[in-house]
């Protein structure tokens, strides 16, 4: 199994000098989304007392021509600290701090998609939306085939992974308990976890979130999970299907509610909205995966528990579908529903923003609406 070199350091002399005190200073790491608006970058300061609130971390700066980010020569770029969580790996008082990327002259970044869903959210916030996306992921050896995979073949065909228990079975747990200590130490709202049909394929799930809280959860989850990953020499990938053939994708299903949708009857809000997705589904399918679509066609084949990319569905219970409504809130008659094409790679900002347009605003057409502040 290749495992990355700096994973083989000593990890008894590392914590030799993490056993040292840090004195009054606070070590704050800003974590922002780069140009491919898919991987994240860290750099981390010092402060001299411990913030207490988003407003006493000051903004920071980096140059953009390193991260995909910069225009021309003017390559400095703007970080404002936009969410704070306990920083799992230096623990307390240090903090990690999620920040929204703006260019040189103040204007949004291309891959920031956080302003204009933060502003989407705003107009509808009496209706308390809710959402619970389940991040589906692979982990990968250094040499890119998926973690315990035989070198030459492939392990038992699907069947015994899912939710699976034993060395056989289970391939990697020590990062998926890693990352869910980690998460709660943080302050993420990670709801749960469970390995998946293909081998060395997890899942966690995070919510439910409120708005735009839940783009920023989920992006701190996977910066937690790439940096457990680091530490064990192992690769995590949010490719929607790492592996062609027999072996299932990975997606990034999306639970949303509204407070109409959770209160008695509100099947009746449900219904309309999946009436109002299936108007808009090659919309949706653009807004769902980084590469406006072609990410996701890998995965969206109708086979392997997934719905078919071309066409709109949905059903109780019914897990080859676009919607799925659970059994318990069709015999409840509230609740919520079930979004399973977006791909795990998607930023929850653009997925999370484009089903409040279509289902709360009921835009219709091909491209988003402007509104006016
Ligand atoms: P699945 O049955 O598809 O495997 P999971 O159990 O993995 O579903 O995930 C369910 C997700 O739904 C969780 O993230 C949870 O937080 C979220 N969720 C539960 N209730 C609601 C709700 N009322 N509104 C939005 N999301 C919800
Ligand atoms: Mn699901």
């Amino acid at each position: 199994m290749a495992i990355s070199a700096s994973a083989q350091l000593s990890k008894a002399v590392k914590q030799m000098y993490l056993d040292l005190p840090q004195g009054e200073k606070v070590q704050a790491m800003y974590i922002w989304i780069d140009g491919t608006g898919q991987c994240l970058r860290c750099k981390t300061r010092t402060l001299d007392n411990e913030p207490q609130t988003i407003k006493d971390l000051p903004e920071w700066n980096f140059g953009g021509a390193g991260t995909y980010q910069s225009e021309g020569s003017n390559s400095d770029m703007f970080l404002i600290p936009i969410a704070m969580f306990r920083d799992p790996f230096r623990k307390d008082p240090n903090k990690l701090v999620l920040c929204e990327v703006l260019k040189y002259n103040r204007k949004t970044a291309e891959t920031n998609l956080r302003q204009t869903c933060n502003q989407i959210m705003s107009m509808v916030s009496n209706e308390q939306p809710w959402f619970g996306m389940e991040q589906e992921y692979t982990l990968l050896g250094m040499d890119g085939q998926p973690f315990g995979w035989p070198s030459n073949g492939f392990p038992e065909p699907q069947g015994p992974y899912y939710c699976g228990v034993g060395a056989d079975k289970a391939y990697g747990r020590d990062i998926v308990e890693a990352h869910y200590r980690a998460c709660l130490y943080a302050g993420v709202k990670i709801a749960g976890t469970n390995a998946e049909v293909m081998p060395a394929q997890w899942k966690f799930q995070v919510g439910p979130c409120e708005g735009i809280n839940m783009g920023d959860h989920l992006w701190i989850a996977r910066f937690i999970l790439h940096r457990v990953c680091e530490d064990f020499g192992i690769v995590v990938s949010f490719d929607p299907k790492p592996v062609t053939g027999n072996w299932n994708g990975a997606g990034c299903h999306t639970n949303f509610s509204t407070k109409p949708m959770r209160e008695e009857g509100g099947l009746k809000h449900i219904e309309e909205a999946i009436e109002l997705l299936g108007k808009r589904h090659e919309y949706h399918i653009r807004i769902y995966d980084p590469k406006g679509g072609s990410d996701n066609k890998r995965r969206l084949t109708g086979f392997h528990e997934t719905c078919n990319l071309n066409e709109f569905s949905a059903g109780v219970a019914n897990r080859n579908t676009s919607i799925c409504i659970s059994r318990t809130v069709a015999q409840e008659k509230k609740g919520y529903f079930e979004d399973r094409r977006p791909s795990a790679n998607c930023d929850p900002y653009a997925v999370t923003e484009v089903l409040i347009r279509t289902c709360l605003l009921k835009e219709t057409g091909d491209e988003p609406l402007q509104y006016k502040n």
